[in-house]
């Protein structure tokens, strides 16, 4: 017999709120007492404490991630035709700003174990106007970073990572050193975006550098190009994280690590379901990065996806296609070139529920509902 359960959702904000709902509301309280909603004490108190958690030496929080990878692109000088390698299968943010300063979006199909730009095709994607090589962490796991970083050694390109859905994540490098994702690279943008695993109520985001010289570079671009007060040194934006929104960060920075350890533990509950499953694939886990499970994305074979979709959503279950069409298929960034891999995967993944706050008895009934996706098909047919 089916007991009721509690209503399942792709994220659930609610519930996640609901157990630091004190917290939070006493924050925002306290600074709509004193009105301090622009670079508030709250912003370089979550700065600090963000620089300590990743261990890197700036953080400069901005107001969203697509303006990160922006400003990123803006600090480093890079200029209208210079071209700039990303993978072809990542949330179109990443392409969009390069082509938005003007500068060449590049596409390299992605590996099929890891969804991640393929280091093995950046190579041939390089030419004498490639500058900068913008590795995306998909879904909560790490590029080959090491990889990355001899090819833009040798040929001494930038890399700005996107690391907006791997936020806490850990890579290795072969010598045994671990540096936390968007640490590795001259600069690195993450969004704050609130489904994000470090998600504010609204928009966010920050760009993490270890070189002081960007790192000031970036910081005045953000607030106009700003020197001193009045005095415009470059071209900026405006581009800010509001003292709110760096309060509700700074407590929720606390729970992360718990956060990423409970959609880790979903993840082991749905491979060990559907291990062996002769239709469905789960995600590989990378030897060299541990996985944050941003989305918890299956791949099917010999089945309809579109079909499980519906099933999963007739079942009350909510599942989404990260991501349907790949980039150089979209319109604003049609591209020739090769990239069977990113094709398969936008004709096979399906994502299930992923976040901090699933329960057992929830996990069960999506398990079991996708296990009888089968025997339900067959009595249809
Ligand atoms: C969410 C996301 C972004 C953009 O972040 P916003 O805060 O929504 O601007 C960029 N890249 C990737 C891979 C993302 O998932």
């Amino acid at each position: 017999m089916q007991t009721a359960i509690a209503p399942i959702r792709m994220v659930d904000l609610i519930g996640q709120y609901q157990k630091i709902k004190p917290e939070i509301d006493q924050a925002l309280l306290d600074i709509m007492d004193r009105a301090a909603f622009i670079s508030g004490p709250e912003v370089k108190q979550f700065q600090a404490n963000l620089e300590k958690y990743l261990d890197v030496k700036h953080v400069i929080p901005c107001a969203n991630g697509t303006d990160a990878l922006q400003i990123c692109m803006m600090a480093l000088g890079l200029q209208p035709g210079d071209e700039v390698i990303t993978a072809c299968f990542t949330y179109v943010a990443t392409a969009e700003v390069i082509a938005l300063l003007g500068l060449k979006p590049v596409l390299v199909d992605v590996d099929p174990m890891t969804f991640n730009i393929d280091p093995t095709k950046i190579e041939a994607a390089i030419t004498p106007k490639t500058k900068a090589i913008v590795p995306v962490h998909l879904f909560g796991q790490c590029a080959d970073m090491e990889a990355i970083i001899n090819i833009a050694k040798k040929h001494n390109l930038y890399i700005i990572e996107d690391t907006a859905q791997a936020i806490g994540s850990d890579y290795t490098f072969t010598d045994g050193r671990t540096s936390k994702a968007g640490t590795m690279g001259q600069m690195g943008a993450t969004s704050f975006f609130p489904s994000k695993n470090l998600g504010c109520f609204g928009d966010g985001g920050a760009i993490f550098t270890n070189d002081d010289e960007l790192a000031s570079k970036a910081r005045m671009i953000c607030n106009h190009g700003q020197s001193r007060l009045y005095y415009h040194d470059e071209i900026g934006v405006n581009s800010r994280l509001d003292t709110m929104q760096a309060a509700i960060l700074d407590i929720k920075l606390k729970h992360l690590d718990e956060y990423n350890t409970a959609r880790k533990n979903a993840a082991n509950y749905y491979d060990s379901a559907f291990a062996n499953h002769p239709n469905l694939k789960a995600p590989h886990r990378a030897k060299n990065s541990t996985h944050v499970f941003h989305q918890y994305t299956l791949q099917t074979c010999g089945i309809d996806r579109n079909e499980l979709k519906k099933y999963l959503e007739e079942n009350q279950i909510p599942a989404m296609i990260y991501y349907p069409v790949p980039l150089n298929q979209q319109k604003a960034y049609i591209q020739d070139g090769s990239y069977p891999i990113t094709e398969q995967l936008c004709n096979c993944v399906i994502s299930l529920p992923m976040h901090s706050e699933l329960s057992e008895e929830q996990l069960s009934h999506i398990t079991n509902t996708i296990l009888s996706f089968d025997v339900a098909q067959d009595n249809n047919n």
